[in-house]
This record gives structure tokens, C-alpha cells and sequence, in this order.
């Protein structure tokens, strides 16, 4: 539909509202918080008049919203520039820019290797898009845009206004917090995504209120550290239970998740929070990274394993059902066989109902990239060994859930099997489940019939 208004390669320059002036494609790596950036770029082409085209091949505008935590969606992001070089040489008048983590740190290498690249636009800058595409149509000038915001004061007062998408969404991301102050030594988000600055809580309500309004029933707020949200703000600390109880109390809202939670700043009014608001979710990502403490003393995560424990005792007592998951780096810099197998012993100890396990991967400009790294193979039999443990966990966890009913969201049919829907419980269990197609949009509850390692299949009573 939209690719076929205009041929490939024309473009239409007057700026007029509710013209098509051409096509836009955008290619996402990444965190949500970038599935997210790359929404607000589509908002933002769409208001200067471009519609989605199917594929790069045939846009007018492309953007790259990349990605730097490991080195593979950077190797990705690059290849990709090397096909849009031959688009690009047959059309000389298609836009390309590159946005994301790997614009921010990378911006003078991504000219250097692709002069094509008309502009280079950092995490913060996303606002600036619309202009430089402007830019890039009139000037064809190479442009660069990768400030950081400072943080002034103790208040932030820069944090940019929002699009919401006029799509009705079920689901959708809602960013609360951007950058990060923990500075873990493997990680490359604070340089990439600045210190740690809050959004207005009004900003952020408004922002829900009007996402309910267009049908959307459940919101996941994200953030680096995103329990650590509410400080320097105008308006004074606010608590992130505070903003979860907001958030919960906005009508048609029927479900608050949120991602990924920083373990030290967990506190008990947040378990509270999950205990007593019934539109806030049972379920916690919490990233553990490993099981030793000299491990997470050397990654500078600054909880110890016990600290760790005493949150995962406090939550599973105050909400018995909650779904726990967890990220895990296995290889890091110095890491023992003895160490390694503490992380083993932890994971049979909290037994995470979902772990994401990866293989460390050094990021240049870390701390950790200048420790003596360890080999290879020896990091990904160590990976196995985690994955086949933590698979064989998951299993038996899913076993014991036969017989047991769920409160599902129904999202819609499953992608491998059309006569079956979707949705995920509470604690955020995947289940399966015969259903009509109307049931989209739905609470239904759904009694598990069948375990398997990626979710439940059930029926619904
Ligand atoms: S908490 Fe650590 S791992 Fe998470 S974004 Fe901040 S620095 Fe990176």
C-alpha cells in the first residue's frame, strides 16, 4: 500500500500536512528502550509526511536504530550499511541515518567507513530527527547530532516531549527513565545513554491516560534501572511505587509491568505495591549477572549474593505466585570454575521461573574490557552448561503447573498455529489455548493442560 504511492526514488519536497511525500524504513537492534526510540522515529517521519515502506530496498528514508551492548548487533548494524551503499549509489537522493548506542559512540567510524551516511544522531537527540532529514533533502551536508544532556543541578529539565502512536495497541512500552548511574564495569549504557534522568510524572500519566483512551489495557514501563526512577525532579522525589500506584489508577489500564528493576534499590514499598495493587503485575525481572560475590564485585554490582536472596525471600513471601526472571553474564573477566559454579549453585537455589543467559562480551571504553578476559571456549561450554540447567529447571517448574489456572490476557493467534491464542498470565507465563478470535482484548482464566519449556498450554474455563 504505502510503497506503491510513490515510484522508488522520487521524492516530494513541499512540506504540506496530510501529503505523502515518500517512504521511511527503519532497521531496530536491540533493548525495548530502542524498539521504543524507533516508534517515536517512525511518529516523527510520519508527521513530516512519509509512510512506512516494506523494505529499505524502496525507501526514501532509511534510519539504523542501533545497538552496542555486545559486538554482534554492531557487526549487524555495519553489514547492513554495507547493502544500503549499492541502494543508495542507484538512488543518490535516498536519506540514511544511523541513531542508537553505536551512533552515540561510534558516529566519526560510521562516516569514515560509509561517507553515504548523511547524518549520525546520538540516544538523545532522537528529537532531532525530523530536522535532519530536513537537513539531509535540502543540503545533503553530513550531520552530526550526539550531545548528552548534562545533568544540571540537581533538577532535569531536559527530557523531550513523547508521540503517542494513534495506533491502538493492547500492549506498549512507556519509558520513565533514561541513561544510567550504576557504571557496572561491563557495561557500556551510561557512555552510550548518559546519567540517569527521570520524566515528569505527569508526563508520564498523560502519557498512559492517552494510550488508554486509543484501547491500550497493559503498560510496561521501562528503564535502565527503572525502580530507581524519581530523583532530580522538579517536582521532588517521587517513589517508583508511588508511579506504579499512578499508573495502576488510570482507567482502562489493567495491567503495570515494568523492566528491568536494579536489585539494590528493590525496597519493600515496591513488593508492597505488587502485593496490593492488583493492576501491578506478580511478576520481577531482576537481573542477578552471576552467583558469586566476588564476581558481582568485580562486575561493581553493588549487592552481595545474600542481599540478593533476602529480596527474592521478601518477594516470594509477600506474593507467592510471582513469576521471578533474571539476566546472567557467564565468562566474565577472571571468572573461576569455582566461581562459575556458584552461579550454577544460585540458579537451583532461586530456581527463576526465565533466565536471559549470555556470554560476556567486551565493549571497548569498559572497565572490564582492559580485564584479562578469559578463553573462549571455556565461556561458552560454561554457557551451555547454564542453559541446560536452567532449561531442565524451567521444565520442572512448568510440569508442576499442570492443573493450575492463569488470568491470561488474550493478545491474538499464535504465530506457528492460527487456531490457537496467546497471552501471557500475571507472572508471565506464555500459555497457548484454543479461543475465537474475539477474545482479543480479554481476560479469560485458563486451566494448564500441558507443559512445555517455553510456556503452558491450556484450555479456557
Ligand atoms: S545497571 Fe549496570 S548493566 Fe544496567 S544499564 Fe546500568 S550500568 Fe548497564
Amino acid at each position: 500500500m504505502a510503497q506503491s504511492l510513490l515510484r522508488p526514488g522520487t521524492l516530494s519536497s513541499p512540506v504540506r500536512r496530510g501529503t505523502v511525500r515518500g517512504t521511511y524504513f527503519v532497521q531496530t537492534w536491540g533493548c525495548q528502550m530502542n524498539e521504543e526510540d524507533s516508534e517515536q522515529i517512525g511518529l516523527y517521519l510520519e508527521e513530516l509526511g512519509f509512510v512506512p515502506a516494506a523494505n529499505p530496498q524502496e525507501a526514501h528514508v532509511v534510519l539504523l536504530n542501533t545497538c552496542s551492548v555486545r559486538k554482534k548487533p554492531e557487526d549487524k548494524a555495519f553489514s547492513f550499511l554495507g547493502e544500503l551503499r549499492a541502494f543508495k549509489a542507484a538512488r543518490p537522493e535516498m536519506v540514511i541515518g544511523v541513531a542508537g548506542c553505536m551512533a552515540q559512540l561510534r558516529a566519526d567510524e560510521i562516516k569514515h567507513r560509509n561517507p553515504f551516511v548523511d547524518f549520525v544522531v546520538g540516544t538523545a537527540q532522537v528529537s532531532a530527527i525530523p530536522g535532519l532529514v530536513e537537513e539531509a533533502l535540502q543540503s545533503r551536508r553530513f550531520a552530526k547530532r550526539t550531545d548528552l544532556p548534562e545533568r544540571k543541578g540537581s533538577v532535569v529539565t531536559d527530557i523531550p516531549q513523547r508521540n503517542v502512536s494513534r495506533t491502538a495497541k493492547l500492549k506498549a512500552f512507556v519509558p520513565i527513565q533514561y541513561g544510567c548511574d550504576k557504571f557496572c564495569t561491563f557495561c557500556i549504557v551510561p557512555t552510550t545513554r548518559g546519567r540517569e534522568r527521570s520524566r515528569p510524572t505527569e508526563d508520564i500519566v498523560q502519557e498512559v491516560r492517552r494510550l488508554a483512551e486509543i484501547g491500550t489495557q497493559e503498560v510496561t514501563l521501562l528503564g535502565q534501572t527503572v525502580n530507581s526512577y524519581g530523583k532530580n525532579l522538579a517536582e521532588g522525589r517521587v517513589p517508583f511505587s508511588k508511579l506504579l500506584r499512578l499508573i495502576a489508577g488510570v482507567p482502562g489500564i489493567r495491567r503495570v509491568r515494568y523492566t528491568s528493576p536494579y536489585p539494590r534499590d528493590f525496597k519493600a514499598d515496591v513488593i508492597e505495591a505488587i502485593r496490593d495493587v492488583p493492576q501491578v503485575m506478580e511478576h520481577c525481572h531482576m537481573p542477578l549477572q552471576a552467583g558469586h560475590d566476588g564476581l558481582l564485585a568485580r562486575m561493581k554490582r553493588l549487592y552481595t549474593v545474600e542481599s540478593y536472596a533476602q529480596i527474592v525471600a521478601d518477594l516470594r513471601a509477600e506474593v507467592p505466585n510471582v513469576g521471578l526472571t533474571t539476566d546472567i553474564i557467564v565468562g566474565f573477566p577472571g571468572e573461576t570454575d569455582e566461581e562459575f559454579q556458584h552461579t550454577l549453585d544460585v540458579m537451583e537455589r532461586f530456581r527463576f521461573d526465565g533466565a536471559f543467559m549470555f556470554k560476556y562480551s567486551p565493549r571497548p571504553g569498559t572497565p572490564a574490557a582492559t580485564m584479562e578476559q578469559i578463553d573462549k571456549q571455556v565461556a561458552s561450554d560454561r554457557l551451555d552448561k547454564l542453559i541446560k540447567t536452567q532449561q531442565r529447571i524451567q521444565c520442572e517448574i512448568n510440569e508442576g503447573l499442570v492443573g493450575r489456572e492463569f488470568e491470561v490476557l488474550v493478545e491474538g493467534p499464535t504465530p506457528k498455529n492460527p487456531n490457537l491464542m496467546q497471552g501471557y498470565s500475571r507472572c508471565f507465563r506464555m500459555l497457548h489455548f484454543p479461543a475465537p478470535a474475539d477474545f482479543r482484548g480479554e481476560l479469560v482464566t485458563v486451566k494448564v493442560t500441558e507443559p512445555h519449556l517455553w510456556g503452558l498450554v491450556g484450555t479456557v474455563v
